[in-house]
């Protein structure tokens, strides 16, 4: 089993133990409802074909239909998918959106590919998926690698499939086809909702300072919505390159570049003083109040965790800090809003666009981000219920997101009962 997956079943016997968890309930949490694995063959720019390989993992369905997103990434694997899946679960299950888990994705570097190769891949994966997939069924969305696009892509196939236009079979589509306003930044946007009820008690955001890794979707709108809600953004990274400036970057300018289809390292040749080159770690090791973590699991390790140095890390990527790291920064009295919580901001407005477009009607923007905040709020408010902001050797805020979870996973499960 590889590390991630290792992790997130970690996290799960640790917070079944604390609820005592009968052996069946495990057994069944622990497995994966329905592993999709597809070899398949794509025509590229020059004529000739290459295979690639995808997956979709279905981990649980008990609580709706199941939702999670599509990555392209060359490092996937089954076991990273499958932890994914399993962490979507739980997150559906914090925010209580009427949703199971899933994940999927294909083993692709899509900065290899030209617009044609990818659109050529996403509709030949979404055809080898579709028996699996469906408004009903199972609903893809954007993960790292794929954006709007991809999932037009996806929708369009499916349709072409079924003879009829069926626009809540993925989420995070355009809105010109039936995505709703304000999922593009809904991630972001959700881990601002969540810091700002997370500091109104100590102050709030103004004049914080934070480090955010990672400039796509995630790290980009949140780096942006912080420095407009007032807080210092110290430095940003992606892949390539990280920066610093000690009295705050400016964030929306580079996010505007990046999304205008520049690239960080391009951003920062334009606007030397702007900022300046730092290595990698410092970022994660940054002096700040706030660490947002928003490009890969696993980056908060065993090795780093005693050398982070801010107060509060908000994950804005999925499983970026492994359970020894957890410990660590528990006994060093650092806060942890899981990602399961922090990022669910994306899947809440993703449940939203699905109520929409099976209703075909649309929510203003306002409407949207009026709602995401109610429900990211509840969830934030539920969970630090269950253990208290600062207990310290007693629980974590990961532990009472997962115990929250899962109890919601497990109720719907006796509920319904095993048939047949
Ligand atoms: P993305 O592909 O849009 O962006 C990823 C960014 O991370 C890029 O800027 C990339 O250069 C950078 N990156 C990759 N490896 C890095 C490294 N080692 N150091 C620094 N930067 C690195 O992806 P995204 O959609 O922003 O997703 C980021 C994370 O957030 C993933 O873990 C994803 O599962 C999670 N997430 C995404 C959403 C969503 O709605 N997109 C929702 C919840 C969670």
């Amino acid at each position: 089993m590889e590390p991630v997956l290792q992790a997130a079943m970690a996290q799960f016997h640790r917070a079944a133990d604390h609820l005592v968890l009968p052996d069946r309930h495990r057994a069944l949490l622990t497995s994966f409802k329905t592993t999709y694995q597809t070899q398949f063959p794509v025509e590229m720019d020059d004529g000739s074909f290459r295979v690639f390989e995808g997956f979709r993992v279905i981990h649980n369905s008990a609580r709706g239909p199941t939702k999670g997103g599509m990555r392209y990434s060359s490092r996937l694997t089954l076991d990273e998918t499958r932890a994914l899946a399993m962490w979507m679960t739980w997150k559906c299950a914090v925010v209580n959106v009427p949703f199971g888990g899933a994940k999927g994705g294909v083993r692709v570097d899509p900065l290899t590919m030209s617009n044609g190769e990818l659109q050529n891949l996403t509709r030949r994966f979404t055809t080898e998926i579709i028996p699996i997939i469906g408004p009903d069924q199972d609903i893809p969305a954007p993960d790292m690698g794929t954006n709007p696009q991809v999932m037009a892509w996806m929708m369009d196939t499916y349709s072409m499939a079924k003879g009829y236009t069926i626009p809540a079979v993925v989420t995070g589509k355009p809105v010109s086809i039936g995505g709703s306003e304000g999922r593009y930044e809904a991630t972001g946007r959700g881990l601002l909702y969540v810091l700002e009820e997370h500091l109104a008690a100590e102050g709030g955001i103004v004049g914080r300072s934070a480090a955010v890794q990672g400039f796509g979707n995630v790290g980009g709108v949140t780096s942006t919505l912080l420095q407009q809600a007032g807080a210092v953004v110290r430095y940003i990274s992606d892949l390539e390159i990280a920066l610093f400036h000690p009295e705050g970057i400016d964030a929306t300018a580079a996010w505007m570049h990046v999304e205008a289809g520049g690239s960080l390292a391009s951003w920062h040749a334009e606007h030397p003083n702007a900022a300046e080159p730092v290595a990698h770690e410092a970022v994660l090791e940054a002096d700040v109040d706030v660490l947002v973590p928003a490009a890969v699991d696993s980056v908060i390790t065993g090795q780093n965790a005693d050398r982070i140095r801010a107060r509060l890390v908000l994950e804005g990527a999925n499983g970026p800090t492994t359970p020894e790291a957890d410990d660590i920064l528990d006994e060093r009295g650092v806060t942890v809003i899981p990602d399961i919580l922090a990022n669910a901001g994306g899947v809440t407005v993703s449940y939203f666009e699905w109520v929409q477009a099976r209703q075909y009607v649309q929510w203003t923007e306002g409407q949207v981000n009026a709602e995401l905040r109610r429900l990211m709020v509840s969830a934030y408010r539920n969970v630090v219920a269950r253990c208290p902001i600062g207990s310290r050797g007693v629980c974590s805020q990961r532990e009472a997101a997962q115990w929250l979870a899962i109890e919601r996973v497990v109720e719907a499960i006796d509920r319904r009962g095993i048939y047949p």
